[in-house]
């Protein structure tokens, strides 16, 4: 986080403590629980990728990097030949299998350089779309793409900042 720019930094400082509210709202909204304490790898079904990612946008909170996980079920095995990666957190007919091994999709962020709030807001979309267009096409571009992959949403907040599952 501390590779993030100063104008982002210093507008994410001013909105912690009405954003990390905000944040556990969205997430229990969406029904979607990060995999730890803070605000990363946050698990969600590519259906409910434009909900979540507009709600986050419009908070002004950006999206660095997406993580893969393959959707692991009975069915998903069948057709798919899951899990392809290794164990993970459990869900609703099975669990999700971390894929570390393969790279991530990392957003720039160097645009986020405003220092008018409005301004900034308007970049932080456009790092969001980033993310959305890698989970629209790029991740089915890929050469081991499989239907199963899910997107895992790294929001660019500190480390400090921790969900409400946390404590
Ligand atoms: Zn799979």
């Amino acid at each position: 986080m501390e590779s993030y720019p100063d104008a982002y930094l210093q507008y994410l400082t001013e909105i912690r403590d009405m954003a990390v509210p905000m944040l556990d709202a969205i997430l229990r909204e969406n029904d979607l629980r990060p995999v730890g304490t803070g605000f990363i790898d946050i698990i969600t079904q590519t259906d409910r990728c434009p909900g979540f990612v507009t709600c986050v946008s419009d908070l002004g909170i950006a999206i660095e990097m997406v993580t893969l996980w393959c959707h692991c079920t009975d069915e998903n095995r069948q057709r798919y030949g899951c899990p392809h990666g290794y164990g993970g957190p459990k869900c609703d007919g099975g669990y999700f299998s971390e894929m570390c091994e393969r790279d991530s999709f990392e957003i720039t962020m160097d645009a986020l350089s405003s220092s008018a709030p409005g301004a900034l807001k308007h970049e932080v979309h456009k790092c969001n779309e980033q993310a959305m267009n890698y989970v629209r096409y790029g991740m089915k571009r890929r050469s081991d793409y499989s239907p199963c992959f899910v997107p895992g949403f790294w929001l660019a907040v500190p480390d400090k900042w921790k969900n409400s599952w946390a404590s």
